[in-house]
């Protein structure tokens, strides 16, 4: 039997996750990963965190040219990618020529909403590493930074650009950082951090314009007008759904695929944050983090390589606050009626919100508490039993719960 030659069209997180699990796997083809950046896949959440702040780049790159030479990837980059022809198996670049494309990951994730009109030199996207390296030159002593969002993203610009010492104001219509990502608990915890740091936050009013100008960018709400001299503006993403669209494949909020990753091509796969999966627990869904992305692409790498393999895990995230981890899993704070239990202190930034419905833990968001984290997801993956007083009472150790066994009747 001839081999066949798997293309990942786009190279970041997906492709690099792919090609490692590929090989770890066995495929024997020919691995092909083509990217539309000049350079190879990179640590995307640095650009808000250690590359934002220091401008280093230990542990930024995701593949080495050794590693894809020894195991027989081929990288390329400069190379937008315009369309897969499922047809003739190939892949068609934007220069006019082809790949031959056997099977296909589609991985071209997704690119930062903009506002229409707020552009110029003074405002800032981040998605690249470009844009980081673009948006640090700005973070000094003296220059006052706008961050329009507080969630993930504009949160940790804030504290990048507070630490590097320019003054920051955070606009958002929410009360509360974080709130909708994180629940309002950790919501509230976590804008108390960047409250005590000294970030001016502006938060609870709609921005009704931005006028970005020669000398700042004015920020306008009902309290009247702010200005700032750099704007940074996060307020979510767009998938990169271009290629899918111009190659047939079904697409709603991003490429529609099963839980293996299957779009509506049989040779083509999609993952990561332009793939819009079935989940077994939560549905249709698109998530916008690093290890569902590399999950996503051990999968589907398993599948391609003769052991059909689901993704179906619980989704699992991170930011880093200032020195402060924060991380999430499952659905957080999805339904009023879950019961909300909060173990240990989250004022005092170390602490662990759980959700509770009908005696399940279906989800949980931490400061400090990695480790609590782990727990939950195996008594989750296991569907243990347990009860709010147990998960708030710290005399109980959480490993305890797994232990916990039926008593058979
Ligand atoms: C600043 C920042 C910080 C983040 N921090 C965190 C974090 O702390 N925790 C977390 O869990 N997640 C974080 N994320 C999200 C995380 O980076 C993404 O979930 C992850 O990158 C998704 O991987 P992906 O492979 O789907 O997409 P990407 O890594 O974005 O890779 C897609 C690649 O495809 C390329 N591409 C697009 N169109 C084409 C085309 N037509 N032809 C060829 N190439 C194309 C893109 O340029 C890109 O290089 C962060 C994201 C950003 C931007």
């Amino acid at each position: 039997m001839t081999e066949q030659t798997l293309v990942v069209v786009g190279a970041g997180h997906v492709a690099a996750s792919a090609a490692r699990a590929l090989r770890r796997r066995g495929f024997a083809g020919p691995v092909v990963l083509v990217g539309d950046e000049p350079v190879g896949p990179y640590q995307r959440p640095h650009l808000s965190k250690e590359r934002l702040s220091t401008g280093g780049d230990d542990g930024l790159w995701l593949l080495t040219p050794a590693w894809c030479e020894a195991n027989d990837v081929t990288l390329r980059t400069d190379s937008p990618v315009e369309r897969i022809a499922a047809d003739t198996g190939s892949v068609l670049l934007a220069d006019g020529t082809s790949l031959p494309a056997d099977l296909v990951v589609l991985a071209t994730g997704g690119r930062p909403r903009r506002l229409p009109g707020v552009e110029g030199e003074r405002v800032h996207h981040i998605r690249t590493l470009a844009d980081s390296d673009r948006l640090r030159e700005r973070l000094r002593p003296g220059r006052r930074i706008g961050v329009l969002g507080g969630g993930f993203l504009g949160t940790e610009v804030a504290a990048a650009a507070l630490t590097l010492g320019a003054e920051v104001v955070v606009f958002d219509r929410d009360p509360v950082l974080l709130a909708r990502a994180m629940g309002a608990d950790i919501g509230a915890a976590v804008t108390g951090l960047h409250r005590s740091r000294g970030v001016d936050l502006r938060l609870g009013r709609p921005i009704s314009e931005i006028r970005p100008g020669a000398d700042g960018v004015d920020v306008v709400t009902e309290a009247g007008t702010e200005t700032v001299d750099d704007l940074v503006v996060c307020i979510g993403i767009e998938p990169n759904t271009d290629v899918a669209l111009a190659s047939g494949l079904v697409v709603g909020n991003g490429v529609e695929v099963d839980a293996h990753g299957r779009t509506s091509l049989p040779t083509v796969f999609a993952a990561g944050d332009v793939a819009a999966h079935d989940h077994p627990l939560y549905g249709r869904v698109r998530v916008e983090h690093v290890d569902v992305a590399q999950r996503q692409a051990a999968a589907i790498a398993a599948t391609v390589a003769g052991r059909p393999t689901a993704f179906g895990d619980a989704h699992w995230f991170w930011t880093d606050q200032y020195e402060v981890n924060v991380q999430g899993l499952g659905m957080t704070g999805v339904r009023p009626s879950d019961v909300v239990v909060t173990r240990g202190s989250l004022a005092d930034l170390e602490g662990t919100v759980f959700w509770l419905r009908d005696g399940q833990l279906v989800a949980g968001a931490s400061i400090e508490r990695g480790e609590d984290l782990s727990v939950a997801r195996e008594l989750m993956d296991l569907e243990i039993p347990v009860t709010a007083e147990q998960l708030a009472d710290e005399s109980v150790e959480l490993e305890e719960l797994l232990e916990q066994e039926e008593v058979p009747v």
